[in-house]
């Protein structure tokens, strides 16, 4: 029986892009017994890239695509194709042609086996990052894992196949901002990794920043677990402690008369507090805005056009 395979593409100003990965992924589907459809999801690009994909329509009636009113993000674009894919696996692929499309037909014959998620990770991690950014990708895991209830594991590209029950999973979740590299992880499922080894960009650059990956990681790890909330626990804990010893301190300068040692103490113990009462106040801010958010019930994405019919 055939099946049909949705292969879903993030676009954001990816103009000189777009022919280049349709026509890789068309190469590839030249070769396996599958219906496919390429879907296109432009999240707000302010370059070409929207009249690249409609010039691609002309030829091929297989690319669909959606075009978001604005720029919302990547996991919002996978989350919208993942509301539209028709298909009974969905592989999402990055339109910079980093993902080799030749590893399709190995995902595609791993899902045939059973797998409900076949992932992909970096074999030669970060061979084209620069040094920066490799420091800054293996502290993010560290942070994010220690602080976190789920295991992210270093290397894990947005490069997937998921079966069309996973899809399912997503499409019924209600979550603001869903966090996908955690949320794979914990909806479960028969899953499998294979390593790839990332090229180089063909054309623009990168979206992501020193600062989104913080961004990122703070969302990785309030996503998923309430732990930074103990350290406010913790931290109080171990102050009050530490307090105590102070006591023998000051019941010897009163027995011994000794002058009160001026302000610098006063001052040190106020700065330090206050600096430690303000991150646990931004902490609880970040929880209670995650609540706000989420209370608003906005959607995760505004779609403005779309050539596909429900
Ligand atoms: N992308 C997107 N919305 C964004 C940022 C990126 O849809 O706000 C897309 C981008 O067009 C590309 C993929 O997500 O197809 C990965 O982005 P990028 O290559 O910039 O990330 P990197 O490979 O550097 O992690
Ligand atoms: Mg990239």
């Amino acid at each position: 029986m055939a099946h049909k395979i949705s292969i879903l593409i993030p676009v954001f100003n990816e103009e000189n892009n777009i022919t280049i990965i349709a026509d890789a992924i068309n190469k590839v589907f030249e070769k396996i017994d599958s219906e496919y459809e390429i879907l296109f999801v432009n999240d707000g690009s302010t370059d070409n890239s929207l009249t690249a994909i409609k010039q691609l329509i002309i030829n091929n009636k297989q690319i669909k695509y959606i075009s978001f009113s604005r720029n919302f993000g990547k996991d919002n674009a996978l989350l919208a194709g993942f509301k539209y894919a028709k298909g009974d696996a969905l592989i999402t692929i990055d339109a910079d042609m980093q993902h080799p499309p030749e590893m399709i037909p190995e995902m595609i014959e791993l899902w045939e086996k059973g797998n409900d998620v076949v992932y992909t990770y970096r074999a030669d991690r970060n061979e084209h990052a620069s040094n920066f950014n490799q420091l800054s990708s293996k502290m993010f895991y560290k942070i994010v894992n220690n602080l976190s209830d789920v295991e992210l594991e270093d290397g894990i590209a947005d490069y997937r196949l998921l079966d069309k029950k996973v899809v399912n999973v997503f499409n019924n979740l209600h979550e603001d901002r869903p966090f996908f590299r955690g949320l794979i992880k914990w909806v479960g499922f028969t899953q499998t990794g294979i390593p790839y080894i990332p090229h180089a960009r063909v054309s623009g650059t990168s979206k992501y920043s020193t600062k989104a990956l913080v961004r990122l990681a703070l969302q990785g790890i309030t996503s998923f677990s309430v732990k930074p909330l103990l350290i406010a626990i913790y931290l109080g804990l171990t102050f009050s402690l530490l307090s105590l010893l102070y006591i023998p301190y000051v019941i010897f300068s009163l027995y011994y008369h000794l002058a009160i040692s001026g302000w610098t103490s006063t001052i040190v113990t106020i700065a330090f507090f206050g600096g430690l009462q303000l991150m646990i106040l931004g902490i609880l801010g970040i929880y209670l805005g995650k609540l706000f958010m989420q209370s608003k019930q906005r959607p995760n994405f505004i779609v403005k056009e779309t050539n596909i019919i429900e």
